[in-house]
């Protein structure tokens, strides 16, 4: 077993992974950036060392700086989290030559998984239902037009190395689309150092349904079954639950099956969450492979009683997952809410600065994962997520009105967060039953269906 843990992220998720190292009896080393110097999470690691200045790429994402400060404390192993370096395969690549355990994937295994393009592949040879579109990647407009008549508009651009949301076109005709493809590929190189696209249907009814799967390094794997994330914002997830209200049990016991299969039969050892549309007859198209622990595992962990990061460290240290698919039962359902410093009112606007008042929800059923005290000032240099709340209850209708009743609890103040929208969607009729699609939210603040949000 590790010794020693090197956690290169910040926030709630290196919190996060501090508690799991802890119950290991396995110690815990942050880094941080001058602008997360103050940060009281840090008092928790038993050792916290700078990197350097704020902006990411001189700390977060500065691989020399990351693994200097491995060696210098001796770690045997780094945990990524999310975001920053979690899904780089050269940075796996570059930890396993310095001889510490990357926790998570192979290098080989990321980038087979981690590229949406080479994930179709995987996925279609392991019987995983997929997207209509183009088999590999679009060199020329030509083929572009071709697949997108064979699969019908609008279709959907994407950056084969995309994430967060960023990097996707929705062509509704051939015009669209011809003019669309050379720019897309640009971006995607500007963005993502890869100008590698290709498109698929385009769902204009779906909702986001994905599935938790655990791979060891002995050819085992698992799935902790879906999670239901279409309340989203600009591609980005608002709330998730689990179970997903509504589908039927079969068909996804079906997809979280292919799922398991998928990671098992490409070698993968760790964490993964393939993600999935569902459309208005629940056909599952899967979208792609997240190679990481992902800011919504807690709802998956209240429902099936997994510790999943510690599942992904005990993996990385080569022990075999000792969960069998029989023994992994659903208890209740799961809600999460992501805390934004955010104003819903002012289009989002990030609200950054010194939190005075923090009163955080307690009570049955309720986990607050956050790195969050009174008196801490959120630096505007990254993500606004201040916090996750969860709820666990019996059933969905129990869960909701706890999650409600949590929420007005919360008190937070001065700064602007997303808690009173939160209240306004779990109020909305379609939320509560259970028929919210990936467009809801942006449709519902067009045209003004949530009244007032701040
Ligand atoms: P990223 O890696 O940037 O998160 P994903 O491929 O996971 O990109 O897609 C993120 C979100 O974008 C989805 O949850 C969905 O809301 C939307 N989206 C992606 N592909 C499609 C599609 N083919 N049809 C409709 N919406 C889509």
């Amino acid at each position: 077993m590790f010794r020693r843990i090197l956690i290169a992220n910040r926030g709630e998720i290196a919190l996060r992974i501090i508690r799991a190292c802890r119950e290991l009896g396995i110690e815990a080393v942050c880094v941080y950036s001058k602008a997360d110097k103050d940060a009281p999470y840090l008092r928790l690691a038993d050792r916290a060392i700078c990197i350097g200045a704020g902006p990411s790429k001189d700390s977060y994402l500065n691989i020399p700086r990351i693994i200097a400060a491995a060696e210098v404390c001796d770690a045997d192993a780094i945990h990524p989290g999310y975001g920053f370096l979690s899904e780089r395969a050269d940075f796996a690549a570059i930890c396993r030559e310095c001889k510490i355990e990357f926790i998570g994937p192979s290098p080989e295994a990321m980038a087979q998984l981690g590229d949406k393009v080479a994930a179709k592949r995987a996925a279609k040879a392991a019987k995983v239902p997929i997207f209509p579109g183009s088999e590999g990647a679009i060199e020329e407009e030509d083929e572009a037009v071709e697949v997108a008549r064979e699969i019908g508009f609008p279709v959907i651009i994407k950056a084969a190395a995309g994430g967060g949301g960023r990097g996707m076109r929705v062509c509704h005709n051939e015009a669209t689309l011809r003019a669309s493809i050379k720019k897309a590929q640009q971006e995607a190189k500007a963005a993502f150092g890869d100008g590698a696209v290709f498109i698929e249907k385009f769902l204009e009814h779906a909702r986001h349904v994905e599935v938790q799967v655990l791979g060891d390094k002995h050819g085992h794997s698992v799935h902790l079954f879906e999670r239901d994330c279409s309340m989203q914002r600009r591609h980005q997830k608002l709330i998730e639950e689990a179970p997903a209200p509504g589908v039927d049990r079969k068909k996804i016991a079906a997809v979280c099956e292919s799922a398991a299969k998928l990671i098992r039969t490409t070698g993968y050892a760790g964490a993964a969450t393939v993600e999935f549309l569902m459309d208005d007859e629940q056909n599952f198209y899967m979208l792609e492979v997240n190679t990481r622990v992902q800011v919504e595992h807690p709802v998956t962990e209240m429902i099936t009683g997994q510790d999943i990061v510690k599942h992904s460290i005990l993996i990385a240290a080569g022990e075999k997952l000792g969960l069998r698919q029989k023994d992994i039962a659903v208890t209740g359902h799961a809600m999460e809410c992501r805390i934004n410093a955010e104003d819903p009112a002012r289009n989002f606007m990030p609200s950054p600065g010194r939190i005075d008042t923090w009163e955080v929800p307690g009570g049955p059923g309720i986990r607050m994962d956050t790195h969050v005290v009174p008196g801490y000032m959120v630096p505007p240099t990254y993500d606004s997520m201040v916090g996750k709340l969860i709820a666990h209850a019996d059933d969905r209708e129990q869960c909701v009105a706890r999650m409600v009743r949590a929420l007005r609890e919360f008190r937070v103040g001065p700064i602007k967060t997303v808690i009173p929208l939160h209240l306004r969607l779990l109020e909305h009729s379609a939320f509560r039953e259970g028929a919210v699609d990936i467009h809801f939210l942006e449709r519902a603040l067009k045209q003004d269906l949530l009244g007032p949000v701040a």
